[in-house]
């Protein structure tokens, strides 16, 4: 498949997403644009309205949420032209075109928040009561409020505001450098042959079955990192130093409780995780252990932690992906499955195969008036299953909350969104291994789900400890060098890997360097968090608790309308407790169980 991928033309429509759905031609998106932009003026009449009567509010939102809706809608047409070919000019320039119209939009509608707080929360929640229309902006105006406590003078709010953009330095610093600037000596494969090493083809080697070119890709992958170490130390050192600034500007105790303010999580949701984390880093030996076993070597190195386990590769066409997910989800109740089922198969959710100049990896997007769409590159394999079913969970997600919520709450926080998709790849694993009688096949469905809670339920936890550490050593006012953050970096994962991986200190102590993730503080924990939640929720179906899917319907359906503790303690599972983490790695735990016996 790798070697004949299509061009975009050569694609058969059935098999790409449904773009007519959301336009039936570019000369209608085109209208519509010019009719927006038209319409911009009539949203600024209400600037300095909005406290004259609760009507006028209330007539206010019904505009503002018709501008962004159809906004959103012109901005998703253009960006799925441009997602399944990035060479596609026309495309690009709708998109640039889109993303201008957005940020006008968000202009001209910028006045709500600051007029809102200035009518003052009794004034509004009086109107509330009183107008029945404006009876959904509840949570809106007390999460509006709450946020207000960390707010400051208009003048230093103008100064932060100012600061957002050369603040961004640091992260795009990060990305340039180490995939545009970054040239990587290439591996040889066991032939002999040349096996060229980039951003783009790390991965590919690292899951290849040939150990000499995986160990060669790993160690000039990490090199290089390591020969600009210093310049990677201090920019991450400043990104560090900002978010200290900024959330003394916001006058929080700890950038760890500014970072989770956002969303109003407790710092306790990541407390829990971390120490959780490490009292079960057993199950993690154990399961180096079992690997190195398998691979047949006297030491694991990391570069062996990717390595394929069974030489057979799994046929899964795209028919067969769609029936296991459905399969697997049907505890959940017919509407669930043949709103998914009729998504992938007639509605053309999902762009599924690759072609040509098609954008890397795979996502869920779409707007309240679109369907929820899929982009991927599928390629008839457990991987490509897994994936699809992920996806499928982010636009379940953002189907029922767009069928149930108003436009204020259509959104969700990555918190939340985590959890859904998570939770179907929890379903389908849990209904194909009880199910799949192929040994071959369950060590490849066990493989996938391990190389996920790697990535998921190890690595981002242990960088989410290497953040904590190194924002509290800027806040005491501690130097970072990057001899400090290689040791501490080479510590953690020392303390993961157990005596059953080897560390090379110095090409596992900068790991830190290769995540971008990093320059969003206090992001990467939210991934363990929610792999976490989704499988406390899935146990409890699957165990057949009582109450327990209307409870995650009901979850599934609020979109933004809760905070996010809020709404998964309505689907059954209260993240402040270590519970839920605990019960992930009772299911880790069952898989490596499951994974010895196989390979025995
Ligand atoms: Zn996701």
């Amino acid at each position: 498949m790798t070697e004949t991928i299509p061009a975009r033309s050569e694609v058969a429509p059935e098999l790409t997403w449904n773009a007519p759905s959301v336009f039936p031609s570019d000369d209608a998106w085109d209208e519509e644009f010019k009719r927006i932009t038209d319409s911009l003026p009539d949203v600024k009449k209400f600037q300095g309205h909005l406290g004259d009567s609760p009507a006028a509010w209330a007539d206010a939102m019904q505009v503002f949420d018709d501008l962004v809706s159809r906004v959103l809608k012109v901005f998703v047409y253009a960006g799925m032209a441009h997602h399944v070919d990035t060479t596609d000019q026309a495309a690009t320039a709708m998109v640039s075109q889109a993303q201008g119209l957005y940020a006008r939009s968000m202009a001209a509608i910028a006045f709500l928040d600051p007029e809102l707080l200035a009518i003052g929360e009794e004034t509004l929640r009086r109107w509330i009561k009183d107008e029945p229309r404006l009876a959904i902006y509840d949570h809106y105006v007390s999460n509006l409020f709450r946020k207000q406590a960390h707010v400051r003078s208009a003048e230093v709010e103008e100064l932060l505001g100012m600061l957002a953009d050369p603040f961004s330095g640091p992260g795009g610093t990060a990305g340039m450098l180490t995939n545009a600037d970054f040239k990587f000596e290439p591996a040889v494969s066991a032939d002999g042959s040349e096996v060229p090493v980039t951003q783009g083809t790390i991965l590919r080697i690292l899951t290849g079955a040939d150990r000499e070119a995986r160990r060669m890709a790993w160690e000039h992958y990490t090199d290089t990192y390591l020969a600009f170490k210093n310049t990677l130390a201090n920019n991450l050192a400043s990104s560090i130093k900002q978010n200290v600034f900024n959330m003394r500007a916001r006058r929080h105790r700890s950038t760890l409780e500014a970072s989770l303010f956002e969303n109003n999580i407790p710092v306790e949701v990541f407390h829990n995780l971390i120490s959780t984390f490490r009292s079960n880093l057993p199950t993690w030996h154990r399961y180096w252990a079992i690997r190195r076993k398998a691979l047949g070597v006297d030491t694991l190195h990391p570069y062996d932690i990717w390595a394929p386990l069974t030489g057979e590769k799994s046929h899964i066409p795209y028919q067969q992906a769609v029936d296991w997910i459905c399969a697997g989800m049907a505890p959940l109740g017919d509407e669930y499955v043949s709103v998914a089922r009729k998504g992938c198969l007639d509605d053309r959710w999902v762009d599924v195969y690759p072609n040509q100049g098609k954008t890397a990896g795979a996502f869920s997007w779409g707007s309240p008036d679109t369907y929820p769409f899929i982009v991927m590159s599928y390629n008839d394999d457990v991987l490509g299953l897994s994936t699809l079913a992920h996806e499928l969970g982010h636009s379940m997600h953002s189907y029922l909350t767009w069928q149930n919520q108003p436009m204020v709450y259509s959104n969700y926080s990555l918190f939340v969104a985590e959890v859904a998709s998570n939770f179907n790849q929890a379903m389908v694993r849990a209904h194909l291994l009880e199910t799949i009688a192929d040994p071959a096949l369950q060590i490849s469905v066990i493989e996938e789900a391990m190389s996920n809670f790697h990535r998921y339920f190890f690595v981002m936890p242990t960088l989410a400890r290497f953040e904590l550490d190194v924002h509290e050593r800027v806040e005491r006012g501690e130097g970072l060098t990057a001899d400090s953050l290689i040791e501490l970096m080479a510590d953690l994962f020392g303390e993961g890997f157990g005596d059953q991986v080897h560390v090379d200190r110095a090409r596992v102590g900068i790991t830190w360097a290769t995540f971008g993730h990093l320059y969003a503080d206090f992001y990467v924990y939210q991934y363990a968090t929610g792999l976490s939640g989704a499988h406390a929720l899935s146990r409890r179906i699957l165990s057949g608790e009582a109450g327990a899917v209307d409870d995650y319907l009901r979850f599934l359906k609020a979109g933004g309308s809760f905070y996010p503790l809020d709404a998964l303690k309505m689907a059954g599972v209260d993240l402040t407790t270590p519970q839920a983490v605990e019960e992930t790695f009772s299911v880790l735990s069952g898989m490596v169980d499951r994974l010895e016996k196989l390979l025995a």
